[in-house]
C-alpha cells in the first residue's frame, strides 16, 4: 500500500497573508485556530494572522514557542486541546511550523505551514527536527494541509535563510544519487518519479542561481517553489529519501560535532559538494551554483573548524546506519582529508 500526503492548497506570492481567512473557508476548518510562533515571527506576521481570522469570524489563540523540543510539543498539544482546535497554523522559519505538525497531529487536526524565511524544505514536509539533550532528531509528523508563502515576508528575511534553503534543495543532487545506489545494491524501495521531482528541484535553484539575490521578491518565489516541489518528491516517495542522503548525514554528524554548527541547508549543500565527489559527479556544478547564490562553500565560510569537518565526516555513515549511501561502511582518515580538500572544502 501507498500513503501519499500531500498539501491542497499552496499559495506563492506578494501579500498572501490576507488569503488565510480564504484558504480557511475553502478547508472549511475556520471556527477555532491555534497559531504557533516564535516571538520575532509574532510581529512579522503572526499579530496580523490574528487580526485577519478574526475579521472573518474566526477564534485564534496564540501559543509563543520557545524551542523545538519534547516538552513543548506537549505544552502546545495541551494548549491545542483545551481550546479545542480545528487547525493549527505554523506561523515562522522553521521551529514553529515542526511545533505546529507535532502538536496538530497529535490533537489529530490539521495544519497549516505559514513560512517567514524559506530556509530548509521542513516548512512542506512531514517530517519535524525536535531538539533534546543536545542531539536533534527527525521524527514523522503530517504534511501540511496547506502552504501559505508571502513571498515579501520571505524576501524581507536575513538573506543567509533565503540561499540556505536553496542550499537544501541543491543538495537533493546527491540525495537522489545515494537513493540509486541503495535501490541497485540492497534492492530498496525507488521512485523514478520521486526522484525526478527532486533532482528537478535542484535544477529550479542550480539554472536560476544568477538570479537569486537578497530581497528580491522573485528569488523568494524560485526558492519556495523549489522547496515546494522538493516537499512534493518526498510525498510521492512516503520518505525523505529523495531529499536526504549522505550529504544529510554529514550535516548531522556536524550538528553534535561542531562547536558552533551552521545553518541546516548550508551545512547539506557543503556536504553535497563532497558527497557529489564520491559519486564521481560533477561536484564543482553545486559548487558554482552555490557560490552565485552566496551560500558558504567551505569550512572557513561556514565559521566551522577543518578538523570538524574530518570528524563529521568520518562519523556521518553512523548517523542513519539503516539508509545506505555512497558512504558505505565509512571513510578511512586520509579519503575524508583528501576529499575535503580536493573539493576545497578545507585548505591542505
Ligand atoms: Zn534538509
Amino acid at each position: 500500500m501507498k500513503w501519499m500526503e500531500f498539501p491542497r492548497e499552496v499559495l506563492i506570492g506578494k501579500n498572501m497573508l490576507v488569503k488565510v481567512p480564504d484558504v480557511l473557508n475553502k478547508l472549511k476548518i475556520s471556527k477555532k485556530v491555534l497559531l504557533v510562533t516564535g516571538k520575532n515571527t509574532l510581529d512579522v506576521a503572526g499579530n496580523r494572522i490574528k487580526e485577519l481570522v478574526e475579521e472573518n469570524g474566526g477564534d485564534c489563540e496564540i501559543c509563543i514557542s520557545e524551542k523545538a523540543s519534547p516538552e513543548e510539543v506537549i505544552k502546545i498539544t495541551e494548549a491545542g486541546s483545551a481550546f479545542e482546535a480545528d487547525c493549527f497554523l505554523g506561523v515562522g522559519s522553521g521551529r514553529s511550523i515542526d511545533l505546529a505538525k507535532l502538536s496538530s497531529k497529535n490533537c489529530s487536526v490539521p495544519f497549516i505551514s505559514i513560512p517567514t524565511a524559506a530556509s530548509h524544505d521542513g516548512i512542506v514536509s512531514a517530517r519535524a527536527s525536535i531538539h533534546s539533550e543536545g542531539k536533534s532528531e527527525s521524527v514523522e509528523a503530517q504534511a501540511p494541509i496547506a502552504v501559505i508563502a508571502d513571498t515579501e515576508i520571505i524576501s524581507k528575511a536575513p538573506f543567509r535563510l533565503l540561499a540556505a534553503g536553496c542550499g537544501d534543495v541543491i543538495s537533493n543532487y546527491t540525495s537522489v544519487l545515494d537513493w540509486e545506489l541503495a535501490s541497485r545494491h540492497q534492492n530498496e524501495p525507488f521512485s523514478r518519479s520521486a526522484a525526478m521531482m527532486a533532482y528537478m528541484s535542484a535544477d529550479m535553484i542550480t539554472n536560476s542561481a544568477n538570479l537569486i539575490r537578497p530581497g528580491l521578491d522573485s528569488s523568494a518565489r524560485i526558492a519556495v517553489k523549489a522547496l515546494v516541489l522538493s516537499g512534493a518528491a518526498m510525498s510521492v516517495a512516503g520518505s525523505s529519501r529523495p531529499a536526504s542522503g549522505s550529504e544529510h548525514m554529514f550535516s548531522h554528524a556536524l550538528d553534535r560535532i561542531a562547536k558552533k554548527p551552521a545553518l541546516h541547508g548550508e551545512q547539506c549543500a557543503v556536504g553535497s559538494i563532497m558527497m557529489m565527489y564520491l559519486h564521481g559527479g560533477d561536484w564543482e556544478k553545486i559548487r558554482n551554483a552555490l557560490i552565485q547564490i552566496g551560500a558558504p562553500t567551505s569550512a572557513v565560510e561556514m565559521g566551522i573548524a577543518d578538523d570538524e569537518i574530518i570528524e563529521a565526516l568520518l562519523q556521518a555513515h553512523t548517523i542513519r546506519p539503516e539508509r545506505y549511501t555512497i558512504l558505505g561502511g565509512g571513510l578511512t582518515p586520509s579519503a575524508a582529508e583528501k576529499m575535503a580538500v580536493v573539493t576545497k572544502v578545507i585548505t591542505d
